[in-house]
């Protein structure tokens, strides 16, 4: 039976940008740094201090608007969002409310399982350049809380859905798709444990085949997917249960706790009135000039998304190889440079495999990017078409020729395999000798073999590998097996 009802979704993502500076002063924007030392006069916006626009934000709203199809609005403006918290040193929040960088847009995710089959186009409302507000501490002092304000003023980029994610699934396969993009495209490090990525989710309920909307609750600051999934499992469940219980759901602000699972009502819902919006009367507004944005646009990389397709489409790549190497850009590069020292169609899937299953794992291990490799991508390629022609097994050229490079990589494949005696034994009769002493060594082996248990073809193989010490050619190891045991 179909379930009831149904979940309905809508995000608002913090992205946190990569800028040096603050978005409205010169302090620095990196992370960490000793409590309060990257926090100026006009940080803190104390009396006669003026903020102004930092160039690189701007640029970055610009960046990820063309990135999700957005149409960049010429004219934008800033707004304060007035509350008073220990960590707005300013007392109101420097955002947009009337017109953001970015209108409209959308992104196409496909959730993982059970909600693989289809891919989804979650529609974006807008997304707006703001500024973060400060840290507090509750942790360091036994009676205290404390202050950081390094982060106050840090450029955000906000982005708001329109309420269109259906699941959980599709909640994560959103976020992980706008990651690979902010990084993509070089505007955040997307890192969600450090609070560059993090998100409030609005989640609400209806009856399947209602029209309208069912009352929300907004969820906040959820900064990682594992807890943001158990908050909306709870959510719903929640939700309802108020339903059925004939209540009726408050449009609220919620928390959710690690520790019971559950979410916590916070606050009512705050209506736009309650922050006494305003524009702010110290910024001009944000004019986009047709050149200015020609030149960001000129500059974008084809993104992750078409790329991903052209692997699979090109080179017949599996879906989940061609994410893999979409990931980041420096594995992109890497896997085209090693296309281009061979036969592309032919090797990518080899050098797909080489690259997802040896040199990701070697790079994660080594602390290293791929491009910092010792062995170059000419190399690697000998190294595939020596095991594509059968001149080395797939096993032999992991498990031994490829560490060896590693530790040598001035040499030549081919060489280094000949010189660690690795090129595996094609011929007949040095074959013939071994796989007939293999048969008379195991004479019940081959009665039984006869009757019908052809499984044993894997016990006569693995006797020949070992006679031969790995050097037996398998594909012509079999073949004269099979000829022999009929
Ligand atoms: P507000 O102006 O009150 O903040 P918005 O209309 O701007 O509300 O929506 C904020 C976020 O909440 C958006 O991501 C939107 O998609 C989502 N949202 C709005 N209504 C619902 C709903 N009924 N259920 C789930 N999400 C919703
Ligand atoms: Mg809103």
């Amino acid at each position: 039976m179909q379930h009831p009802y149904e979940t309905v979704i809508g995000l608002e993502i913090h992205v946190q940008l990569n800028t040096r500076s603050k978005v409205f002063c010169a302090d620095d924007a990196s992370f960490g740094g000793a409590p309060n030392t990257h926090v100026s006069a006009v940080s803190l916006a104390h009396p006669g201090t003026l903020p102004r626009l930092n160039e690189a934000a701007l640029g970055h709203a610009i960046r990820l608007g063309l990135a999700l199809g957005c149409e960049i609005n010429r004219r934008s403006t800033f707004d304060r969002k007035n509350y008073f918290y220990a960590d707005l040193p300013k007392g109101f929040q420097t955002t947009q409310d009337q017109s953001p960088v970015c209108i409209g847009g959308s992104l196409r995710i496909t959730p993982a399982a059970p909600d693989k089959s289809q891919p989804s186009v979650i529609r974006i409302h807008h997304i707006h350049l703001e500024e973060d507000a400060g840290k507090s501490l509750h942790d360091q002092d036994p009676d205290d809380s404390l202050i950081d304000l390094n982060r106050a003023g840090v450029p955000l980029l906000e982005i708001v859905t329109e309420p269109d994610l259906r699941s959980a699934e599709e909640v994560a396969a959103f976020m992980t798709e706008i990651r690979r993009l902010v990084r993509w495209i070089g505007i955040s490090d997307g890192n969600m444990e450090e609070g560059s990525l993090r998100c409030d989710v609005n989640v609400s309920v209806r009856k399947q085949g209602a029209t309208s909307l069912g009352n929300r609750c907004e969820i906040k600051n959820m900064n990682s997917m594992r807890f943001a999934r158990r908050a909306i499992a709870y959510e719903v469940d929640r939700q309802i249960g108020i339903l059925e219980g004939g209540g009726r759901v408050e449009q609220e602000t919620r928390g959710f706790d690690p520790a019971t699972g559950a979410t916590y009502s916070l606050r009512e819902k705050e209506d736009a009135h309650d922050y006494r919006y305003f524009p702010e009367p110290d910024l001009p507004p944000v004019l986009v000039t047709e050149t200015y944005l020609e030149t960001i646009r000129a500059a974008m990389p084809t993104l992750p998304q078409d790329m991903e397709a052209a692997f699979r489409s090109d080179y017949g790549l599996p879906a989940h190889d061609a994410e893999m190497l979409t990931q980041e850009q420096s594995t992109t590069a890497y896997f085209i440079r090693l296309l281009q020292a061979g036969d592309a169609a032919s090797m990518a899937r080899p050098a797909a495999n080489l690259v997802i299953n040896k040199l990701l794992p070697w790079s994660a291990e080594a602390g290293k990017p791929l491009d910092a490799c010792p062995v170059s991508p000419e190399q690697w390629m000998e190294m595939l078409v020596l095991i594509e022609t059968g001149k080395i097994s797939a096993s032999t050229a992991y498990q031994r020729l490829f560490p060896a490079l590693l530790d040598s990589p001035a040499s030549s494949p081919a060489l280094l395999a000949a010189d660690m005696n690795l090129l595996q034994n094609t011929d007949t009769a040095y074959l013939e000798t071994i796989v007939s002493a293999v048969l008379a060594r195991y004479p019940e082996k081959v009665a039984e073999y006869r009757k019908g248990k052809k499984g044993l073809i894997g016990f006569f193989m693995g006797e020949v590998m070992k006679d031969s010490k790995g050097k037996a050619d398998p594909k012509a190891a079999t073949q004269l097996l099979e000829r022999l045991l009929v």
